[in-house]
């Protein structure tokens, strides 16, 4: 009786293990099975050169920027193309983490949880992207080779319209990985932060507008310089005057700006940094961008500059974009992506992805008074007729970023525009002076967008 009450309970203890081995290879398959159908190794989908052999990626236009076949990715035949949105379609390689067939294997394959990538439609499924080849082409020219990236999305769709990252090569014919341009595998747009200068005074002057009763008629007087200690000094271009936020903003008078720094304290510039999306990574249909860092000194000239934009403040381009979106967008816009729709390769809808709100990165009231502002930027400084029929609203930066180097040129901001609601970003590294190198480029890039859409 013994030596079957043994058995018994050995017969149930394999067969709960089994149920719970069940259990866990269910979890598994359902949370993780996209990820092994897209293995390397599935012959089905990938050819053998390892590249993926499936799927076909469009832009905005329906244009193929990239057709995966058997025997080769097959890009487009411009070249133009192909350079400009590169760090779009991926390199032949796999080296660009941010390419369509590392992000969206799954998605080309056809892949589903109940036939796997069984059931692939011939030559797999299509990508619509949200991207402008034509625009991007811009882009890139007015770029002339400098590195540095553009992007440009609608605030309201969350539709990114304008994605550069330079340097950029044919992949057709790829560079040596080892002998690349410095950066050339880098899609700066998403995967890379930098120096912001004085960008990020449109944070420091949005903690002032909420937080001090003040902030409008509250002045400081730049003589140009000012010390902290014996020896740490703030300095600006050219003595500014006494001046207030509105003019310190339009002049980027950084003595005002260390001095508001040092009234506002870390706590609340930290809190403005992060309400502003500026310390996360953000998730662009799958790809992750690289996250901001800050370091908030307690008082001195440290933090001075760090509310001036420079210290250790380290920003992403595409999550600065997401706050200018925020500003034009009554302090709330709408996440970007990169990917409109994906059909069957009959043209059939497979998915839609939706399109998701920040949360409130700024008070309604204080994204009117910076609207107001960067509009005076413009006016007051940039010059409208450098922008041509343009409801443009922006700030320039100009980073330093070391000894013996020339400064890192920005010019971000947005279109005042309810026909064309977009947010853009320009940054060339070691560009020079921001509103003149980085703002012509911008107003290329806008003209054509205005022009176009
Ligand atoms: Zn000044």
């Amino acid at each position: 009786m013994k030596k079957i009450e043994r058995r018994a309970i050995m017969c149930l203890l394999l067969a709960g293990a089994l149920v719970i081995g069940l259990g866990i290879f269910c979890y598994k398959y359902i949370t993780d099975g996209s990820d092994w159908a897209v293995f390397t190794a599935n012959k089905q989908i990938y050819n053998n050169k390892g590249q993926l052999c499936v799927g076909t990626v469009r832009d905005a236009n329906k244009k193929v920027l990239l057709a995966n076949r058997k025997t080769k990715m097959k890009f487009s035949k411009d070249s133009e193309i192909r350079k400009a949105l590169v760090h779009t379609t991926g390199d032949k390689s796999g080296n660009i983490t941010t390419g369509v067939n590392r992000v969206f294997a799954s998605k080309m394959s056809g892949y589903n949880i109940l036939t796997g990538t069984y059931s692939m439609e011939g030559k797999g499924r299509t990508i619509n992207l949200t991207v402008d080849s034509s625009i991007c082409v811009a882009a890139n020219e007015a770029l002339d080779g400098r590195s540095g990236t553009v992007g440009v999305y609608n605030y309201q769709t969350g539709d990114i319209i304008c994605l550069v990252s330079s340097p950029n090569f044919d992949p057709k014919n790829p560079p040596d990985y080892d002998s690349a341009p410095s950066g050339a595998y880098i899609n700066h747009f998403f995967s890379s932060v930098f120096t912001p200068g004085s960008i990020f005074k449109l944070v420091t002057a949005a903690a002032s507008i909420e937080t001090k009763s003040d902030y409008a008629s509250w002045e400081y007087t730049c003589t140009g310089s000012d010390d902290y200690g014996s020896t740490d000094r703030v300095t600006c271009q050219e003595a500014h005057g006494t001046v207030n936020l509105r003019q310190a903003l339009a002049d980027s008078c950084n003595c005002y700006f260390g001095r508001l720094s040092q009234q506002l304290g870390p706590d609340l510039l930290e809190q403005y940094t992060k309400k502003a999306g500026l310390t996360r990574s953000l998730d662009i249909n799958g790809v992750a961008t690289k996250a901001g860092r800050f370091e908030f000194p307690k008082s001195g000239i440290n933090l001075a500059w760090t509310g001036i934009g420079q210290y250790m403040d380290l920003v992403n381009p595409c999550s600065m974009m997401v706050y200018m979106g925020a500003i034009a967008n009554g302090g709330k816009a709408v996440y970007p992506k990169i990917l409109d729709k994906v059909t069957f390769s009959s043209g059939i809808p497979a998915s839609f992805p939706g399109k998701q709100k920040t949360e409130q990165m700024i008070e309604e009231h204080t994204a009117s008074v910076l609207k107001k502002m960067m509009r005076n930027n413009v006016e007051d400084h940039y010059g409208k007729e450098n922008f041509p029929d343009l409801a443009i609203c922006a700030k320039s930066g100009t980073a330093e970023v070391g000894k013996d180097k020339r400064p890192n040129a920005w010019f971000v901001g947005f279109l005042n525009d309810d026909a064309h609601p977009y947010a853009f970003i320009v940054l060339i590294e070691q560009g020079g002076f921001g509103s003149q190198v980085a703002g012509s480029v911008a107003n290329k890039v806008l003209q054509e967008v205005v022009d176009k859409y």
